[in-house]
């Protein structure tokens, strides 16, 4: 069974789920196709709410082997990554009071990109992550990792051949995790009494305030904020006592735990206060949430209606772009060709609605009425390379919160 639907909630286990958005039948977000008429699989996407610890979460699951065993995210291609990597770890070093010779695991650790500081630091390192792709990329780097999948079992065996870590942190997966509590229980079997977790995850509440939907894909199955991912937590019997913001993703948050109750830290007494007052902790916002995407949906598809004889052109072609033009249901019928700045998916074409994916000059010389800013969280730089190449008609900018047209040449 390649999609199965969840009944129970991801992180309490209770029934009762309440669904709140239906984004339709959507192909993989991240599945570029080689040909237009490639036949793609398509499994339903809907989000649910918990009405019990509130975890906004994908009642559908797509085998794993599926999404993850080759990996196409390299965590060292991206700028803003490599920049935060030194400061997510001076600030992990001295939450967990590292000392000489202490261990540092990291969970899902990619090609090492976030390893690579502590060793430089003298820390000794190793990492864990299912894709072999990848893993050979971080081996080559010089950094020891196992490609396996998180969970106890892995865990009891790191201890017995590695040795006990005394900092585990696992960035941008813990939303990925189908066996959630395998993944959560890895990390308590792992942890001495001394030791100390750390957990990045894309905020609830980016999403709700700017109605990002289209972050929400097969591959993130929970949409945490800080009380839903301590009931994961403390079901396990660790103990979260401090937070920290990341700025990957538009919004994330570093939850930072351990086994022996310590006193909660100014900064996640404050996040909580916070989070409470923007709504994510309630049933009704989420329900808001899906109203507010369906009249988004029909508000891009008004503003894309009158550009019908125009030649529209996309830019920027991220797993993000994927699920929001399938929802609306834009192929390459409105959107004649997407630009994107990676050679490799040049030449290939979007899930779903199959549009061709171009360089920046074959894009800029189909002469577009109309550039749709699919990448709108790089909104300023692309804004700059269009007017580099002399553009200056209309932008369609589908996020945050509403769909908007502007100028090219006007700064918003
Ligand atoms: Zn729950």
């Amino acid at each position: 069974m390649s999609c199965q639907t969840t009944t129970r909630c991801r992180a309490c286990g209770k029934a009762g789920l309440k669904n709140v958005l239906n984004l339709g039948r959507q192909p993989l977000a991240n599945g570029l196709k080689r040909k237009a008429a490639e036949r793609e699989a398509r499994y339903p996407l809907t989000v649910a709410v918990c009405p019990s610890c509130r975890l906004v979460q994908l009642r559908e699951t797509v085998d794993r082997h599926v999404l993850f065993d080759r990996y196409f995210w390299v965590t060292g291609t991206s700028s803003s990554a490599r920049a935060f990597a030194e400061t997510f770890c001076d600030r992990a070093a001295k939450t967990a009071g590292l000392k000489q010779h202490d261990l540092v695991l990291e969970v899902a650790s990619n090609d090492g990109t976030f390893l690579k500081p502590f060793a430089a630091k003298g820390w000794r390192v190793h990492g864990v992550d299912p894709a072999q792709n990848v893993v050979a990329q971080a081996l080559d780097a010089g950094v020891p990792t196992w490609a396996r999948y998180w969970d106890a079992a892995v865990a009891q065996e790191f201890l017995a051949e590695v040795g006990r870590p005394k900092l585990i942190f696992a960035r941008n997966v813990v939303a990925h995790a189908q066996d959630l509590d395998g993944f959560i229980d890895g990390f308590r079997v792992a942890l001495g009494p001394d030791g100390v977790g750390a957990l990045e995850y894309h905020s609830a509440v980016s999403i709700l305030e700017g109605l990002q939907y289209d972050s929400i894909y097969h591959e993130h199955l929970c949409y945490f904020g800080v009380r839903s991912i301590s009931v994961v937590l403390e079901r396990f019997g660790l103990h979260p006592f401090h937070a920290d913001p990341s700025p990957i993703s538009g919004g994330a948050t570093v939850v930072v735990f351990s086994a022996k109750k310590r006193p909660e830290s100014k900064a996640l007494k404050a996040l909580r206060a916070k989070e409470k007052k923007t709504g994510i902790e309630e049933v009704s916002s989420w329900v808001d949430f899906g109203r507010r995407c369906y009249a988004h949906r029909d508000a891009s598809r008004a503003l894309l209606a009158p550009f019908k004889r125009e030649t529209v052109v996309g830019f920027g072609t991220s797993a993000r772009s994927s699920t929001y033009l399938n929802f609306c249901g834009f192929g390459r019928k409105q959107v004649r060709a997407a630009i994107d700045n990676n050679p490799m998916k040049q030449g290939l074409f979007s899930p779903g609605g199959a549009i061709p994916i171009v360089s920046k000059k074959e894009g800029f010389a189909l002469k577009p009425g109309l550039l749709f800013l699919f990448a709108w969280n790089f909104k300023k730089e692309i804004l700059d390379e269009c007017r580099k190449h002399g553009y200056k008609g209309r932008v369609l900018i589908p996020f945050p919160e509403r769909p908007t047209l502007t100028a090219a040449g006007v700064s918003r």
